[in-house]
Formats: C-alpha cells, structure tokens, sequence
C-alpha cells in the first residue's frame, strides 16, 4: 500500500519549515510592535458559524467547505477562514466587556474543497488580524497599513494595495438597484454561479472569476455611496497619506463575503503566482458580531495567504535569515571516550549550545563530514588517550586551527 499526502495538501520539511518559521517570527514581531494579541481557536467550529459569519451566497459556504458529522451527529466544519471564529470567540468570552478595542491576530491552517493549482490549495495558512470594537477610519488605515507593513519586513517586492468602499447598508441598497439594472439584460449570457448571485447578492457578481471582462461598464459604487459611507471613506484614504502608505481605489472591488461593509481591500502582487496575483485581502464588518449572536459591535480585518508568500520569496530569491549552524559536533574515538562525549554532550546541550553527536558508529571521517553538513563552528575530538589525561580536542571548522583543552573547561573554550 502506498500513501500519498491528500490531494492539495503540503508537507513542510526541514529546510522549507526554517522559511515558514522565518515568516511567523516577522509576524509576531510585527503584531507586537501594533499591539496586536495572538488568539488561538478551534480548527473546526459548527458549520451554522460559518453559514452565518461568511455568508449563504458566498463560494466558500456553497461549495468550499470540508464539513462532517460528528459521532453526536452535529454538523461541524474545518474552518475556512479565520475571522468567524475569533469574532465568535470575542462574542463568547465577553470580550466586548473590555475596555480598549479588541486588536487580535492569528496564524494557522484553514481548509478549503478548491481545485488544487500553484497557490491554491486544500489546507492552507493564513496569518490574520482582526480589531474590534472601533468605527474609527484611522484604524481601517491601520489594518491595511499592517499588510503592507508585513510584506515590507519579510522582504517582499511589488506589493501594492487597491481600496474601496462597499457602503454601509442603505448605500448598498441604492448600489444594487442600479447594479440589477445593469446586470439584468446580460442575465442570459452569465455564468450558472452568477446567475444565482444576481437574486440572492448581486455585488457578488463583480467578484466572479469568469465573467470578469464583462463588467469593465457596471456602474461604480463610489456614486452610490451615501454621506457617512463617503466620509468614512475619505477619511480612511487621509490617515492612509499621513502614514505615507500609497493605495489605489478599485471601484469594482467586493470581497467574497457577505458581511462585509464600509472599507474592502486587497493585497496585490506586481510578480503573480499564475493566474493569481492578490495574496490577501481584508475589509469592514460592522454587521458580523450581532450576526453571530454578540451586541452590535464593528470590526475590521485582514488575512495574508502564507503559501503564496513563500512561493513569492522563492521567486525573488529573498534573502531568509533561516540558518540554523550547530554550535558544536561531538566526535569519541574509542568506547571509553564515547560514554564521557555522551556525558559533554548532555552538559553543553543544558548550557545552551547547540550540539550533536553520531549515532550510526561511524568512522571519524564520515563523521568529520557530517560536522562539515550541519555547519558545526566546532568540532570536538575525544579519543581514550586524551581522556585519560583529562584533556579534549576543540577544532574550528572556519579557521581549520585545533586546540587542545582541558575537559573541564571545554564549555568556556566553546564561548
Ligand atoms: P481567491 O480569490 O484567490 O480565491 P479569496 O477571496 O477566496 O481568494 P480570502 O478568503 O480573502 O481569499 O483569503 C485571503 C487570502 O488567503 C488570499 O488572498 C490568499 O492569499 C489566501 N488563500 C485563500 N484561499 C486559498 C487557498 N485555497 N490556497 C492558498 N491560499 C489561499
Ligand atoms: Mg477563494
């Protein structure tokens, strides 16, 4: 029986996972410096979670999702997307009852049934942040200023921002109205999934990925924006200048789900995986809480696809801190000088340093070579001879120069 991973999974192994690690250690850095706190959630919640936080009409809930019963036959789902679960969790756990808005952030695996391609997969991570509690454009601005600060301190190239408003409700209303008028005489020609979204949400249309080119015409829903709607609106794009973060304004931006209000956004990239060239995206949803049972309380959030930043990294060529050098390799000629190596060994692993030994009885010289792949900065030599006379070999493998020591002082020789 042979096993393969399941289709559009991945394996991470050493030597990728050092890049992935690499990544995450930006990000929490990153969420410290905007006082941004780390939520860990269940991987898998009650399908009605996310029927109701992502949206009926959305692809995700009608046809994405990996959904199961459990043995108490309850419908439960692997999440899809991180935000119905932090917003449930905040609803559950009170958080609203604090004081300062809540700034969450999260990084983990999520599940989608999509057709696997270069960037795109089964399972897949995202690092997302999510602030609650604030109607405040300064801190629309903030979230998208922290994407595209993000991209910046991994080192990425060509990533820019495209903003727009999808209104508050009434202004969605008008927006629709004008959008059907559109959309109706070209009913017939559209694809069977837009078809549906026509009756149940029409601005879902402009996000469809085959019909695209159509609707270069549709009407922009920057006209239907009502004055609130406008004047958040504005006053996002102020606070963007004054942090200096460039953006454009995409009118026919939606986003895919369905609670969406106020400021949608999306992460571009100049350099593109394929076909794909957004690698995140975020927006208002100052209806999500109340709708997941929580008091009416706004937020806003954002969510980077990890896998296509790596496949990006991988293409610039981005430097990656990911060395990991041993400090030191652990070579025993003999029997006797192997148990006191096992001994020095232990003790330079309690004292910090990074160390190793073999483990597969081989000749010095093999053993020198594996010294030579782990990139030791020390080798360290012991045969019976020298300990019985107490002493230890230290080699540096830069300088190739060997110093003999005595056992007792070879930590501080290590330093
Ligand atoms: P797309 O239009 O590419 O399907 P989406 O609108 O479904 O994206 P979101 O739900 O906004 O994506 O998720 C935010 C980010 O998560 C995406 O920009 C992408 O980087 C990543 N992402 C989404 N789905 C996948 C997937 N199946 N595989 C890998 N990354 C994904
Ligand atoms: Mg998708």
């Amino acid at each position: 029986m042979d096993f393969q991973k399941p289709k559009g999974t991945l394996d991470f192994l050493p030597g990728t996972v050092e890049k992935w690690q690499y990544v995450e250690r930006k990000a929490h850095d990153l969420a410290r410096r905007f006082n941004y706190r780390e939520v860990r959630t269940p991987i898998f919640e009650y399908t009605q979670l996310f029927q109701r936080g992502v949206g009926e009409t959305t692809d995700i809930v009608q046809k994405e999702m990996f959904s199961f019963q459990d043995m108490g036959g309850r419908n439960m789902t692997l999440r899809p997307e991180g935000t119905a679960g932090v917003v449930r969790a905040y609803v559950e756990n009170k958080l609203f009852g604090e004081p300062d808005v809540s700034k969450l952030f999260y990084i983990g695996p999520m599940f989608r049934q999509e057709r696997p391609q270069a960037g795109r997969y089964r399972q897949f991570h995202q690092f997302g942040i999510e602030a609650i509690g604030s109607v405040e454009p300064a801190i629309d601005a903030e979230v998208i200023a922290f994407g595209l600060q993000f991209f910046e301190d991994i080192g990425l190239k060509g990533t820019s921002v495209e903003i727009n408003s999808v209104g508050n409700t009434a202004s969605r209303e008008a927006y629709n109205e004008r959008l059907l008028a559109f959309l109706n005489p070209m009913r017939d020609s559209l694809c069977k999934d837009c078809q549906n979204r026509i009756d149940r949400n029409p601005l879902r249309v402009l996000d469809c990925k085959v019909d695209h080119d159509k609707f270069a015409d549709a009407p922009s829903i920057l006209d239907s924006l009502d004055e609130e709607s406008l004047t958040h609106f504005e006053a996002v794009q102020r606070n963007l200048t004054a942090m200096g973060v460039a953006y454009t304004i995409n009118p026919r931006l939606v986003r895919g789900l369905d609670y969406y209000t106020l400021t949608a956004f999306e992460f571009k990239t100049q350099s593109g995986i394929g076909a794909i060239d957004t690698i995140g995206g975020g927006g208002r949803y100052n209806k999500l809480v109340a709708e997941v049972g929580g008091p009416d309380q706004p937020g806003i959030g954002m969510a980077i696809g990890m896998e296509r930043l790596q496949l990006l990294l991988a293409d610039q060529q981005t430097e990656i801190d990911d060395k990991r050098p041993l400090d030191v390799y652990l070579i025993a000629l003999g029997e006797k000088a192997s148990a006191e190596i096992t001994k020095q060994l232990h003790a330079l692993r309690k004292l910090g340093f990074s160390a190793e030994r073999d483990y597969l009885d081989r000749k010095m010289k093999a053993q020198m070579k594996s010294a030579d792949r782990l990139e030791a900065r020390y080798t360290v030599i012991l045969g019976d001879d020298e300990l019985e006379r107490g002493e230890i070999a230290v080699k540096s493998m830069e300088t190739r120069e060997q110093v003999t020591v005595k056992l007792e002082d070879l930590a501080s020789a290590l330093k």
